[in-house]
């Protein structure tokens, strides 16, 4: 028997691990049966080079719930230890690293919450067990050894009679978490963090059906035997190459990650990339909610298919956070803080990684087939349209594939979109000038005026869309988008065929001066426009720049607080519509009320008119039709 004392120098280690991890106590099973799996595919490693001549034949690690004893087992078949390696693997390297971890994080730990992404390995077991033996049996052709440790720096070290390869590892689970020897609770833990472990794991049974006999009678009764229970994917799709698999499959395994949803995907995106770093994956563009409600099921991230997190910030640039899925990289440092995360060379190349992926799938989808493409583009939109102003590296590209829809159904590229409205929507200065709707309805009247005069106007209605618009006008000097409600009559140069005002130049000012008095000054600029004589008479308008600049700094990023800006309109009277006309012509008193009726009804048109206004519009229109 050896006897000894573990070779550390802080010597209430214990209290330690178990006060630093107190968030994090579930790990320790997925540390131990990380370790399983480790010493499985070691022996799986020393067979195939021939090393050790041994079967392998088909392991399974085991993890059993001793109840009346208070008892955990995880039991491998792996590669085992001797008391040789016991010595040197668990009583000087691990325990070390653990007193090295410990001494540095002693501070800043507490409260970060970082400890749980840290593989603290085999003393983990302590957060849960006053007492941890370990049975092991090298496929060397050495005694098993029994080591025993009941969480103070003392063990024991003694041979053991267990003839069949590999390591039991017993965990005396303490008074305070007796929790761990409840099956959901371990079934759960297991489902959490080895769901898709490469080696099986079985835990309990389960019942299963044996077939049905051929010369079973009428009255046969399914008869049931017990089975294992594996509870593990050892193959999961991420890890397989993209070429074996199709459409099916990635939609099977959306389903293997997110059993609660019901929703297919968009689309996947396959990652496998091994230089210059290691990173396997598949993310899924889920349709989204318009709110964008709380997202529960997130990307997982994995470490050589140990679930590690589904907390990816700072790994998965942020535009892409909404979406679902898997990453898997054992080249992620996950033992360091958030904002350490972000300054490490390696995450970032795996975050424009991640972009670019995503970025040329979009693209090959758009190539391959752009009818499907437009079909899924309001479900993706806001995913796109924020990375194009989030990440500079995905809007370099957003060229590609990202569309502008019209209000009428067709899809533009930024290119398509230039050439379409070349011959027809510039101004002044040679612009082109891009009109754009955020609501259908509401800009109806504005649409049609628009359509007349043959302009295409597109439907932007995500939230952020004040934000890409600037950005695109800061980045296409001859480019400049005005809503379609706004004042761009004047800036659009008229067509060839526009219309000649009826009224003499005379006439112009003698109306525009009856309408100045009337119209109420703080609110409205009278602007003249011989237009179709059949469109509305008074149009409401709101200065672009204005509208815009209230909307970014209600959707943040704003350089100006809410509420700073004047309600400043536009009132736009067609010169030529046959109220232009009586107004001019009529009585003083009759002009006032002409002109306060037309500029009502052009504020309902706006959705302007509300409350008294309303009220004093609804009782004088009933007067005037009595
Ligand atoms: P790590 O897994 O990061 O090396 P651990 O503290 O988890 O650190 O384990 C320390 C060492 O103990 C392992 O590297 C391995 O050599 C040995 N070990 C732990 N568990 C087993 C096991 N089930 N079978 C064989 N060796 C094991
Ligand atoms: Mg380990």
């Amino acid at each position: 028997m050896t006897t000894g004392k573990i070779n550390v120098s802080v010597e209430n280690i214990f209290p330690l691990i178990k006060k630093f991890l107190y968030s994090d106590h579930e790990i320790f099973l997925r540390e131990l049966v990380s370790n399983a799996t480790d010493a499985t595919l070691k022996l799986k490693h020393l067979t195939s080079i021939g090393e050790a001549k041994v079967d392998y034949g088909n392991p399974v690690i085991e993890v059993k719930i001793d109840k009346d004893n208070k008892k955990l087992h995880i039991i491998d078949q792996g590669l085992g230890m001797t008391a040789e390696e016991v010595e040197k693997y668990i009583n000087q390297v691990a325990f070390s690293g653990a007193e090295e971890f410990l001494e540095k994080y002693k501070d800043s730990a507490k409260d970060s919450g970082i400890i749980g992404h840290f593989g603290l390995g085999f003393y983990s077991a302590f957060m849960v067990a006053e007492k941890v033996e370990i049975i092991t049996k090298s496929y060397k052709d050495e005694p098993a050894a029994h080591w025993t440790c009941d969480g103070s720096p003392e063990f024991t070290l003694v041979p053991h009679d267990k003839t069949e390869r590999g390591t039991e590892i017993i965990l005396h689970i303490a008074e305070d978490s007796l929790e761990f020897l409840e099956e959901f609770k371990i079934r759960e833990l297991l489902t959490k963090y080895n769901k898709f472990m490469p080696v099986p794991i079985k835990f309990g049974t389960k019942k299963e059906a044996l077939p049905k006999p051929e010369d079973a009678g009428d009255d046969y009764k399914t008869e049931y035997v017990d089975v294992d229970n594996i509870i593990n994917n050892p193959t999961p799709t991420w890890t397989k190459q993209p070429a074996d698999l199709n459409e099916e499959d990635y939609k099977a395994f959306y389903r293997e990650l997110y059993p609660m949803q019901f929703e297919e995907p968009l689309f996947n995106i396959h990652l496998n990339v091994d230089y210059p770093f290691n990173l396997t994956g598949i993310l899924y563009f889920p349709k989204l909610d318009a709110n964008l409600q709380v997202q529960k099921d997130k990307i997982q991230l994995y470490q050589n298919q140990v679930f590690v997190t589904d907390n990816v910030e700072g790994i998965v640039p942020e535009f892409l956070v909404m979406l679902r899925g898997v990453i898997d990289s054992p080249d992620i440092p996950l033992n360091v803080s958030r904002s350490y995360l972000q300054a490490d060379g390696n995450v970032k190349k795996i975050s424009n990684y991640i972009t670019r992926k995503v970025a040329d799938k979009l693209k090959s989808l758009f190539n391959e087939n752009r009818e499907d493409f437009e079909s899924k583009w309001n479900d993706i939109k806001i995913v796109l349209e924020y990375g194009m102003l989030s990440e500079p590296k995905f809007y370099e590209k957003a060229g590609d594939f990202v569309l502008y829809p019209t209000v009428d159904g067709k899809y533009y590229t930024l290119a398509e979109l230039k050439e379409a409205i070349s011959a027809n929507q510039t101004d002044k200065n040679g612009k082109l000038v891009v009109l754009y709707a955020s609501n259908k309805d509401a800009q109806h009247s504005y649409i049609e005026i628009a359509a007349a005069k043959g302009y295409e106007v597109l439907l932007l209605d995500s939230p952020i869309v004040s934000h890409l618009i600037q950005k695109l006008e800061s980045d296409n000097e001859n480019l400049t988008f005005t809503r379609v409600d706004s004042d761009h009559i004047d800036k659009l140069i008229q067509k060839e065929d526009t219309q000649i005002s009826k009224l003499s130049e005379e006439e112009s000012t003698q109306l525009k001066t009856v309408l100045e008095e009337i119209v109420p000054k703080t609110n409205y600029t009278v602007q003249l426009e011989p237009m179709d004589s059949a469109a509305a008479p008074f149009i409401i308008t709101q200065p672009e720049f204005m509208r815009r600049m209230k909307e970014m700094s209600q959707t943040g990023g704003g350089m100006f607080g809410m509420g700073n800006f004047p309600e400043m309109y536009n009132l736009v009277v067609n010169t030529n519509s046959e109220l232009a006309t009586t107004i001019l012509k009529a009585d003083k008193s009759v002009q006032e009320s002409l002109v306060k009726q037309a500029l009502d009804l052009a504020k309902i048109s706006q959705g302007l008119l509300k409350g008294e206004e309303l009220t004093a519009f609804v009782k004088r229109s009933f007067e005037l039709i009595k």
